[in-house]
């Protein structure tokens, strides 16, 4: 049973051999903790504002499971540590030598994460030695680094972007190590997408080859919703919140013209989280087109001919679509060749563009009357300030970083199943976070804009294999390699 599982050593334990063969169980997935054991008191217990909580240090073994629902014949699966503050921390404040870096695109929260790393430090554990990292990863060694205040962050939460800077490329993990040495840095905290954590867990390997006694701490940071594990990303819900203001505008010029069409793109390169969310929210889409299901144009089925059906039945449309879909159908009819952002990010074809002027084509050819509105927000959605919810979350997910950073843990950190937990860095860069075509939250849109699912029979049989493989449990020694990590 659970209890007996001792996770310091424990890749994975087989608790029963019953009618089903052999069943894994609580499988925990250690993250990296520092050489020794922490010896400070934690200062948080002499804190008039903790002091009345009735059980506020978490136990050091607690641990949060990857899957709730659990099937009798499957293995209950992977646990991840629980985050929150320790009886013991493994560096005095006065010792602590944080700084912060942003890297990546834009994303609502940003600066929310910044401020609360710095009240929380300064407030908590009463540390005064905090540093910004100006323009991500390659302000480690071309730049300043910034003094950070609580008083110099105070109302930068009101404020979209990062005040920090941020950019893609540029990681030297060298160049970067050599300077959180020489500065004698001993907790890094990364925000940044799923890039930035791959860098993140470099820099951690470097430093632990080099032995020094540094805390890494990576904070996801994805508008798209598609970093592996977790449950949501900050920035997410105000994304969604905002998307729907450039529906209803569509909306708007779709009624107000004959035959009128809205086109909305809304950001997801490989994940349509955004618009399947802000489709189902907004109850005015008649289609919503995301990267994982694929679509077609022309012929019986295909997207040409359920518009025409759409404005015949309805006289107007809106139609969302999030920026990675449909890009196989725009580089087989531009034939261009591959481009690569700074980071090594694939670069999209505008499929907002594209379809506006397929659509255009179609109705000409027609002679079909029509009106299109083609409305791009994505800029517009990444810069603005986070809502209410994603300030909440934003400062929970920051006290989390530090009560672990303090602690010496290095780790991701993210909500798994509304709980707190530190991630190894590997298990949040390996996969991505897809919405299932096959689950019943795309049924959900299929049957509340009424669109055709353009799959064929084996679109649905590949889909439906593709999710048992990401569903079938990794061979135990996959699992105690990663586990020791
Ligand atoms: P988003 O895609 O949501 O905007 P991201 O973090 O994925 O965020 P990227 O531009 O891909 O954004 O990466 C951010 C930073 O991480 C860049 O500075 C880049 O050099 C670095 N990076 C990306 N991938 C790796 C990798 N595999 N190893 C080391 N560093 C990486
Ligand atoms: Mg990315």
């Amino acid at each position: 049973n659970a209890s007996s599982v001792s996770l310091a050593d424990a890749a994975y334990v087989k608790i029963s051999e019953g009618d089903f063969g052999y069943v894994l169980d609580d499988v925990p997935h250690l993250i990296d903790h520092l050489p020794d054991a922490p010896t400070y008191p934690n200062p948080l217990q002499d804190h008039p504002a903790y002091s009345t909580v009735k059980q506020y240090f978490v136990n050091e073994d607690d641990t949060v499971p990857q899957k709730v629902v659990v099937q009798k014949s499957s293995r209950r699966g992977v646990h991840f540590r629980r985050a929150g503050p320790r009886q013991r921390v493994y560096f005095e404040s006065d010792e602590v030598k944080a700084c912060i870096v942003t890297c990546g695109g834009l994303c609502p929260g940003l600066n929310t994460v910044i401020r609360e790393l710095v009240c929380g430090l300064a407030h908590m554990y009463n540390v005064n030695k905090i540093y910004g990292i100006q323009n991500g990863y390659k302000g480690f060694y071309s730049s300043n680094y910034l003094s950070l205040t609580p008083k110099s962050v105070d109302d930068i939460h009101k404020r979209g972007g990062t005040v920090l800077g941020t950019s893609r490329g540029g990681h030297d993990t060298k160049k970067i190590v050599d300077n959180i040495q020489d500065r004698g840095i001993n907790q890094v905290y990364i925000i940044g997408g799923d890039g930035t954590q791959k860098g993140a867990y470099e820099i951690f390997k470097e430093i632990r080859k080099r032995g020094l006694k540094v805390s890494v701490a990576g904070v996801p940071k994805t508008i798209d919703n598609d970093i592996a594990i977790i449950d949501k990303s900050f920035g997410f819900d105000t994304a969604v919140e905002e998307a729907q203001r450039a529906i209803d505008s569509a909306h708007v010029e779709a009624c107000s013209a004959e035959n009128g069409i809205g086109l909305v793109k809304l950001m997801g390169r490989y994940s349509g989280f955004i618009a399947m969310y802000a489709t189902l929210a907004s109850r005015d889409v008649d289609c919503c087109l995301i990267p994982e299901s694929p679509f077609y144009m022309d012929g019986e089925g295909g997207l040409l001919q359920y518009i025409e059906k759409r404005l015949k039945d309805n006289k107007h449309m809106v139609i969302v679509v999030a920026e990675g879909a449909g890009q196989d159908l725009i580089a087989k009819s531009l034939s261009t060749s591959e481009q690569q952002d700074a980071s090594g990010n694939k670069l999209l074809l505008d499929i907002g563009l594209w379809l506006t002027h397929k659509i255009k084509d179609h109705f000409k050819s027609k002679k079909m009357e029509m009106t299109i509105k083609y409305i791009d927000p994505t800029y517009m959605i990444r810069a603005i300030p986070s809502n209410a919810s994603d300030n909440v979350y934003c400062t929970l997910l920051a006290h989390s970083a530090i009560h672990g950073a303090m602690a010496g843990y290095s780790f991701t950190v993210g909500n798994v199943n509304g709980r707190h937990a530190y991630i190894p860095f590997y298990r949040v860069t390996s996969t991505r976070n897809k919405v299932k075509i096959t689950d019943r939250m795309w049924a959900r849109l299929l049957s509340s804009t009424n669109q055709p699912s353009f799959l064929s029979q084996k679109d649905i049989d590949e889909a439906k294999e593709t999710d048992r493989m990401a569903n079938k449990p990794p061979l135990p020694s996959g699992l105690s390699h990663h586990a020791a990590n």
